[in-house]
């Protein structure tokens, strides 16, 4: 069985002494139970990538994820980090273009196809976000919208690049907000986005996640709906016991299954 991404997002927050104690709290309880079926990843600030991935040294089934890297190799890009800088301290893997960059760093579909090249150069995932805003699906542009994130983003990938992506969609409209996305709309954007994928690649080999107000009372039935592959946590990550109670609504109390 292909097992189900759980990505913490946490975004600018926590300082490292607050970063270590999450950590400290958190891998005792995941070492307690069979976390096999997921696979785990915080997106901890930079600043503190160091420290947890020394951390996690021993316990190999949690993996490290950054919120962003520069869309250059290297050079005199100050306050920049690469992606090769990433890939040398156990990165595994690359949020690109998240909306809040989009809205605030006004990054744009055509840097984001650059950023992408850059992680898959250096051997990391890149996990592009793509998902539309709240004027678009009012207006009935949803789908438009994140055809075209997806297909600019994409620009210059062959097929073995796409293959190696992993897509989250996240509705603007549902990020921070406690407006989950429902069941319908999460299942009709991502079959789009296998067929969008299909037209580029085998498809099938892209995992798809979703992100957007998950918690442990929706995440369960979110993550066992066709065609999504895990999905990306925000505010419900922040909390060791609210991260702890996604993990047991999707694996149980043991990780068998049983609650
Ligand atoms: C996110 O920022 O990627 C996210 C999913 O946030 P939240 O869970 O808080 O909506």
């Amino acid at each position: 069985m292909q097992k189900k991404y759980l990505i913490g997002n946490w975004k600018m927050y926590k300082t490292v002494q607050e970063a270590i104690i999450f950590m400290q709290q958190l891998l005792p309880q995941l070492q307690a139970i069979d976390t096999r079926p997921l696979a785990l990843s915080i997106a901890p600030s930079f600043v503190h990538l160091s420290t947890i991935a020394a951390l996690i040294d021993d316990y190999k089934s949690i993996q490290l994820v950054a919120q962003n890297c520069h869309h250059e190799t290297e050079g005199a890009f100050t306050g920049e980090v690469s992606a090769a800088m990433l890939a040398a301290i156990g990165v595994g893997g690359v949020l690109i273009g998240h909306s809040e960059r989009r809205s605030y760093q006004k990054e744009d579909n055509l840097l984001l196809a650059k950023k992408i090249k850059r992680v898959l150069e250096v051997g990391m995932q890149p996990l592009l976000c793509c998902g539309e805003s709240l004027e678009a699906r009012r207006s009935g542009r949803h789908k438009a919208m994140v055809q075209q994130q997806l297909l600019e983003s994409l620009v210059g990938l062959t097929p073995k690049e796409i293959e190696q992506l992993g897509i989250a969609y996240e509705p603007v409209w549902a990020i921070g907000t406690g407006q989950v996305a429902s069941l319908e709309v999460i299942i009709e954007m991502h079959t789009l986005i296998r067929e969008i994928l299909s037209d580029q690649c085998e498809g099938a080999k892209v995992p798809i996640l979703y992100g957007g107000s998950c918690n442990a009372q929706n995440v369960k039935a979110i993550f066992d709906a066709p065609n999504v592959a895990g999905g990306l946590i925000g505010s419900a990550s922040l909390k060791v016991d609210q991260f702890m109670k996604i993990v047991i609504a999707l694996l149980g109390k043991d990780g068998t299954g049983h609650r």
